[in-house]
């Protein structure tokens, strides 16, 4: 008719359609928990926006419908969430960025087999993993506060069609006109199996409808709220994967309730791989806020961006349910509940960090990120500077900065440490020579944070850090095996002819003792930047 609109996919699309049917094939039934995940976060989403805007309410009775029907081969999910618009159909179901794109396809081929069906959540691919059961996929939505529905549908081969449908509430269905082998999906056990396999954590209701009969596939149930004597690991680490789409076991698993001025119960892991989308990339804490079990939000903010990695839920009585996305950001009530839960995480990282061997893989994952609260956060940064950890001139593995004080010369004023972009350069690098002929240790740091933090932590122990590239620092005092001692009248007259030659470029020339086996080396004026955050200012442009 007239008012099909036909559209192409982005060639992105069509691309990610075959990568997502043909790698996750033998996961399909996933497609399941991807359209009743994307469901019921459209439900919450739908009441977290009637907070502010009454025309989005939800009706009481709000569910997810699975409905299969044998006759026509359709499994069809209906769902009374927020919808979407004609232009978010297009959008949201259309396209996709390039960089997705390779990046997944790129994580994919790194990931192995069992690790698979946890990417398409993490990057956001879910709604087609349809296409692996179905072989025509139709979308019917109305967007809360309007009237209007569209349908989309697409064969999943290259286009999609948008056309006015009529629908009598707010929400999505979701018609799959499912594959001759895929008939498994419209056997009410099979799908009672998945739901309960996978969505079970769901708090939104789940009902399976069959011959008009509807039956709550999900139990709902708030595992944060249980006590830990209830739980058994395998729920905990189900649960971790749920709630971060991870695939590996918690590094840590942290359960607690909080009882007294302020109640609430919180359920945080620490992931015991490194995701595939770098937390490099998002800034902000994703820890989900319930308040008496309800999903409110992921964007308050719980944890400080520097411990962003952390994962999990934080449910509370002290809010009121129908609490604003204003008052979210103003209440002290969450102020509290932060700082209580990051001294929760930092308390069981100062715990775990004494095991040292059980402490480098998480060092290894998330370090870099941890580091960034030493220059981020002035109140914490005395808790988190024991836990970093640091290669050095003088040891193999990993070592920390209490353990670099106790094994400070007679003398040693200061923690020494060298910057560069690369851990290799480092190790040879003739900035060193003065300081290892004499026994004395550096700190080689080459995270991009570490141009940032030892400037803002300034000491540790009482013991200034100083980067061994800035200004003089005399190691006469310390005896070694290549003891430059006074500098010959002869290096007189080269400093004076090098400072003429090179008056444009350098403030300073002088004889040094930290050399061994070079001839000279660059040094940073002590009052200025050092030679790493010299090389980061020209980079910006500085
Ligand atoms: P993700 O959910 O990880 O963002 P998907 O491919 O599963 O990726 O879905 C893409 C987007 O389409 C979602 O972010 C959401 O905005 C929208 N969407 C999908 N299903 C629904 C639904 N049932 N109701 C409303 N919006 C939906």
């Amino acid at each position: 008719s007239d008012t099909v609109e036909r559209h192409e996919f982005g060639a992105e699309v069509g691309r990610l359609l075959d990568l997502v049917v043909h790698a996750l094939y033998s996961d399909r039934e996933i497609f399941l928990r991807e359209l009743v995940a994307n469901a019921a976060d459209a439900m919450d989403r739908r009441r977290f926006e009637a907070l502010t805007d009454q025309a989005s309410a939800l009706p009481p009775d709000a569910k997810v419908r699975i409905v299969p029907d044998k006759t026509a081969r359709t499994l069809t999910l209906s769902d009374a969430g927020i919808g979407m618009t004609k232009a978010e159909l297009a959008q949201n179901l259309g396209t996709i960025a390039r960089s997705g794109t390779r990046a997944f396809s790129q994580s994919l081929g790194d990931a192995k087999a069992e690790d698979r069906p946890s990417l398409i959540g993490q990057f956001g691919v879910g709604f087609y993993s349809a296409f692996m059961v179905a072989d025509r996929v139709t979308v019917t939505s109305r967007r809360a506060g309007s009237d209007e529905a569209w349908t989309w549908a697409s064969d999943g081969q290259g286009a999609y069609t948008l056309e006015p449908a009529t629908r009598a509430e707010p929400g999505t269905d979701i018609v799959l006109h499912l594959k001759e082998d895929a008939g498994e999906y419209l056997e009410g056990y099979r799908l009672d199996h998945v739901v309960r396999k996978w969505a079970d954590h769901i708090t939104v209701p789940i009902a399976l409808v069959e011959d008009g009969k509807e039956e709550t596939a999900n139990q709902g149930t708030a595992l944060w709220r249980k006590s830990k004597s209830e739980i058994t690991p395998e729920q905990y680490t189900e649960f971790y994967r749920h709630v971060g789409m991870n695939f590996d076991e918690p590094w840590a698993t942290l359960h607690w309730r909080a009882e007294g001025a302020l109640e609430f119960s919180a359920l945080l892991f620490v992931p015991g791989m490194k995701p595939f989308q770098a937390v490099e990339n998002e800034r902000a804490s994703k820890v989900r806020l319930h308040v008496r079990r309800m999903f409110i939000t992921d964007e308050a903010e719980l944890l400080p961006p520097w411990l962003r990695f952390v994962q999990g839920v934080v449910d509370t009585e002290d809010l009121p349910l129908n609490v604003s996305r204003e008052m979210l950001q103003a209440t002290p009530v969450l102020t509290k509940i932060r700082r209580a839960v990051t001294g929760r995480v930092l308390t069981e990282l100062t715990n775990r960090a004494k095991d040292a061997e059980g402490y480098t893989p998480f060092w290894e994952n998330f370090g870099p990120v941890l580091k960034e609260g030493i220059y981020e956060d002035h109140e914490r940064r005395g808790e988190i500077a024991p836990l970093l950890r640091f290669h050095s001139s003088a040891q193999d593995g990993w070592t920390s900065l209490p353990d670099y004080v106790s094994r400070m010369k007679d003398g040693q004023e200061a923690i020494y440490y060298l910057v560069a972009d690369d851990a290799d350069a480092l190790k040879t690098s003739p900035q060193l020579e003065g300081f290892r002929a004499r026994g004395i240790e550096v700190l080689l740091l080459s995270d991009h944070v570490d141009a940032f933090w030892p400037e803002a932590l300034g000491r540790f122990d009482d013991k200034p850090l100083r980067s061994i590239t800035q200004g003089s620092i005399d190691l006469a005092k310390f005896a070694g095996e290549a003891d430059a001692g006074e500098a010959p009248a002869s290096v007189d007259a080269l400093v004076a002819a090098l400072k003429t030659a090179l008056a444009a470029d350098v403030s300073e020339v002088r004889a040094t003792d930290r050399l061994v086996e070079s001839a000279v080396v660059l040094s940073a004026s002590s009052g200025g930047p050092d030679l790493q955050m010299q090389r980061l200012l020209r980079r910006a442009g500085r």
